[in-house]
């Protein structure tokens, strides 16, 4: 995990602690307990945790537990990316309304603020795309979190989060957490070649970071929940006419834009894991019937170094030229874009995580070295509505069209590949 190599790991604490309560043991056999001296925080002899001397004043209300520390990135929009998750978790038997996030630099200056309804768009639950209003009995819930900077120099060394809840009952009827810190990572984003053949006007779909679809799938696996698709993209295509289908049967794989294109890996690496042997979906719906281990189709896990690996899936059956242990070079062919596995459109599904699992690890953002920006579908309403038709998709210029380099793709945006 980027935390286990960013901070010292917890189960390094723990055996600090055990040596610590060893230590503690034999002094307590000859010496009798050490004498409490003020002034030091004492570590636990369970855990290795420091333990405050302070009296509890007050009871927490809401939980706030960060996940990883934030990677951050350059986008395509010329802004560093930052973006994390914290746990919410409501303790009491009161609902809960969350009313405003704020995320503080260490100089204590306030980076950004979200009011109530930022704050429940923000908020939402596994699986769920929407947002989350209130937290009742008991109930937890994930908020994403994305911050926006100039430059990489301006971004602080960590983010401190303070959450407001309101509730009836509540003393005072309002409560704020103390400031909860999400470290930010000095982990530096790799920079990667295109994953595709050259080619023009292929679309980042669901790119960070506020399209839900891949940014929020927290995914419950051994015991633990993971968020691998944190920087995925899925990389549809449209036509000359703005059209994801240059066919005329959107069912048909055959008939979509990107069908066929050449998937080709975005680095020097070796080949970990190969899948293949499963048919195109019909296009239109997710199939019913995909179990997680075939969820990602015909697909391709590459190491790339780093302690990182990158996912391509959803390829053709039969389209994968290359072997599990063999070691490939940047730009070499994979297989073909197919719609394999848990697919309801044809598109090649990319990204880089921090292990060789596909869901049971992080998601890790990159850079693409050069490609060029010529525009963005509108809305994620707008593509999803119109993904499996015939018709045009609406497209827009942005202000940052035009050549990008050592940047990542974002959501919608349209990309030429050299
Ligand atoms: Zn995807």
């Amino acid at each position: 995990m980027i935390l286990a190599r960013l901070v010292p790991p917890r189960r390094r604490a723990a055996v600090v602690g055990a040596v610590a309560a060893a230590l503690m043991l034999v002094t307590a056999c000859t010496q009798g307990p050490a004498p409490v001296t003020g002034g030091e925080t004492p570590l636990s002899p369970l855990d290795g945790e420091p333990r405050t001397t302070t009296t509890a004043t007050a009871l927490t209300t809401l939980l706030v537990t960060p996940r990883e520390p934030a990677v951050p990135v350059v986008g395509s929009s010329d802004q560093v990316i930052v973006t994390y998750e914290l746990g919410l978790q409501n303790t009491t038997p009161l609902t809960l309304t969350p009313t405003e996030v704020q995320v503080l630099a260490p100089s204590g200056a306030v980076v950004q603020t979200l009011d109530q309804a930022a704050t429940a768009a923000a908020l939402a639950q596994p699986a769920a795309r929407g947002g989350v209003h209130q937290l009742t009995n008991a109930q937890s819930a994930t908020l994403y979190v994305t911050l926006r900077f100039p430059t990489r120099s301006v971004v602080p060394e960590h983010l401190d989060n303070r959450v407001t809840v309101s509730g009836e009952g509540l003393p005072g009827g309002t409560a704020t957490t103390g400031p909860v810190a999400v470290p930010v990572s000095s982990l530096v984003a790799p920079v990667l070649g295109p994953p595709l053949e050259p080619g023009s006007r292929y679309i980042a779909a669901d790119s960070c970071c506020d399209s839900p679809r891949h940014r929020r799938a927290l995914l419950p696996i051994e015991n633990r929940v993971w968020l691998a698709q944190r920087f995925a993209v899925d990389w549809e295509q449209l036509d000359s006419n703005n059209r994801t289908v240059a066919g005329d049967d959107a069912a048909n794989p055959a008939d979509y834009t990107i069908y066929g294109k050449k998937v080709i890996s975005a680095a020097d690496g070796v080949v970990v894991h190969v899948m293949t042997g499963l048919p195109d979906e019909r296009p239109g719906a997710l199939p019913s019937d995909t179990s997680p281990a075939k969820a990602d189709g015909n697909s391709v896990i590459v190491n790339i170094g780093m302690g990182l690996y990158a996912l391509y899936a959803h390829m053709q059956d039969g389209s994968i030229t290359v072997r599990e242990g063999q070691r490939i070079t940047r730009g070499q062919q994979l297989g073909l874009v197919g719609n394999s596995g848990n697919t309801s459109a044809p598109h090649l599904h990319f990204h880089v995580m921090d292990g060789p699992s596909p869901m049971a690890s992080e998601g890790v953002p990159y850079v693409i070295d050069f490609f060029t920006t010529t525009g963005q579908i509108t809305s994620t309403e707008a593509f999803d509505r119109l993904e499996n038709t015939t018709q045009p998709l609406p497209v827009r210029p942005l202000p940052t069209d035009g050549r990008h380099s050592d940047q990542m793709p974002l959501d919608r945006d349209l990309v030429t590949f050299p």
